[in-house]
């Protein structure tokens, strides 16, 4: 048997509400403007347009309820999203079929260095730098399918310092949870472990340190996120 010639990098996980055990994460995938409100805030057209993606890696998420202030940026927002796990994989998953993939739900921030978005979209380059860095995703632990269904309406709020800044609905969403699995599994070959984000509502906004950031959404854990 081969070692490894370095220590091997820890498995992304993620914690499950009212037990020890962990969701390990493979892939992470981001929908852009899945609320017709968040897309006319950040001065698009809201209408169904083909559905687009990008990922984070899945070292950026972060259970830890803390969010250090990123470097290199002055402008860093918060994006409300509820997180959709997927228990299991496969190609061309049809829409119908779709939901029997996932296997709970969650809530997360998808943090954005917003300035360095905006450079990048400017120059017409990736997004990556803007989405993707070191605890990028702040994430509560995630409740199965199994116990919560599989919600399609409820209100998504966050709260900055006990302010309501984001306020929504699950069925605002442009694109629903089985037409994004659906789409996501055209182009890519899904599997137990990835993790899907699902877009956020109108209210975006810039965070500062000491902030703390309050998410809820059904009855799935709160997520509570103080930017340090
Ligand atoms: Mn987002």
């Amino acid at each position: 048997m081969s070692e490894f010639v370095i220590a091997p990098p820890p498995q992304a996980v993620l914690p499950i509400a009212g037990t020890e055990a962990l969701f390990p994460v493979r892939r992470v995938y981001c929908i852009g403007r899945n609320y017709a409100a968040h897309a006319v805030e950040m001065g698009h057209d809201p209408d169904r347009e083909p559905p687009f993606f990008f990922q984070k890696t899945p070292d950026s998420l972060d259970a830890s309820g803390q969010f250090p202030y990123p470097v290199r940026s002055e402008e860093v927002h918060h994006e409300a999203e509820l997180l959709v796990a997927l228990g299991k994989g496969g190609r061309d998953i049809a829409e119908a079929d779709a939901l029997d993939y996932v296997w709970g739900y969650g809530l997360a921030l998808d943090m954005t260095r917003r300035d360095l978005q905006g450079i990048a979209k400017a120059a017409g380059r990736p997004w990556e730098i803007g989405k993707s860095f070191e605890h990028a995703a702040p994430v509560a632990p995630l409740t199965p399918a199994a116990e919560i269904g599989h919600p399609s309406e409820g209100a998504l709020t966050l709260t900055v310092n006990g302010e309501l800044r984001q306020s929504g609905d699950l069925n605002q969403m442009i694109w629903k949870i089985p037409e994004m699995i659906a789409h996501l599994s055209q182009y890519y070959t899904l599997a137990a472990g990835d993790v899907i984000l699902t877009g956020t509502p109108s209210g975006v906004g810039p965070v500062q340190r000491g902030d703390v950031l309050e998410l809820t959404c059904l009855s799935l854990t709160p997520l509570r996120v103080e930017v340090t």
